[in-house]
């Protein structure tokens, strides 16, 4: 498997508008972070997780272009799906299958009235939506049948019930404040684990760096990576360095083979 870490930014990018502090004006590309997607190829089929408004950008930086078997929606907040329109270059190869829960597909039903229903305008993105139960493994696959195991795992984003999404010896999860105790066993044996740290000081949704520091050393992958920061995180270089082995920030454009 080989995943690609499309942007690690929170839900403004980093750098923030406005801003002049010392992590907005870094002159180092690992300072700039894009809003939180990931792209996978496994098993000959590509899967991304998030879509959000920098995925254009994204995918022109990626320079890959091939169909998209699946793409999986942690939550509806418009920092992980206010890219979903401009899925509609990847529609040639075929139709797309959102995956979410209940919830998130109600709120893109709602947002993207125009994707879905009779008689579509012409150039619409060619979308559908599958609904996902925590718990509840999926198959996705590609054109040619190829198929890929994922499995959805309840993540609590403060009160809000999200997913986070375990892909064979991969997690991603994002928008984590807490999750189910259960879940930890299901994160048992990870290579990689994909996760949000907001920044030093707690937050009443998003996990600090602490508190992912902590669960990152519950989880034990042999490798976790940090998403999801603020300009509060600090300076990489300087933050990166003083992580424990096997825990890093990650950067837009970082790939990893799994
Ligand atoms: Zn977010
Ligand atoms: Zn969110």
């Amino acid at each position: 498997m080989k995943m690609t870490i499309l942007g690690t930014g929170t839900s403004c990018g980093v750098p923030e508008v406005g801003c002049t502090g010392p992590v907005c004006t870094s002159t180092d590309p690992h300072d700039k972070r894009l809003r939180c997607s990931g792209i996978l190829d496994v098993n000959k089929a590509r899967i991304l997780i998030d879509c959000g408004p920098d995925f254009r950008e994204q995918m022109i930086r990626l320079n890959d272009f091939k169909a998209i078997d699946a793409v999986l929606i942690t939550h509806e907040h418009y920092d992980h799906v206010g890219g979903i329109d401009d899925l509609r270059p990847w529609c040639r190869f075929r139709t797309i299958p959102i995956y979410a829960d209940h919830r998130t597909c109600e709120h893109l039903k709602q947002r993207m009235p125009y994707c879905f229903g009779e008689n579509l305008y012409p150039g619409v993105p060619r979308i559908t939506l599958t609904e996902l139960q925590p718990d509840i493994p999926f198959m996705v696959s590609n054109l040619q049948g190829d198929k890929v195991a994922i499995y959805p795992l309840r993540i609590m984003h403060g009160q809000m019930p999200i997913l986070g999404f375990r892909i064979g010896r991969m997690a991603w999860i994002t928008d984590m404040l807490t999750m189910p105790e259960a879940n930890y066993d299901k994160l048992k044996n990870l290579d990689v684990l994909v996760m949000n740290a907001l920044h030093i000081k707690e937050h009443p949704t998003h996990q600090n760096l602490a508190q992912a520091l902590e669960n990152a050393r519950r989880i034990g992958a042999k490798e976790t990576y940090f998403i999801h920061m603020s300009h509060k995180m600090g300076l990489h270089a300087e933050v990166d360095k003083a992580l424990p082995d096997h825990i890093h920030l990650a950067y837009d454009g970082l790939t990893l083979s799994i």
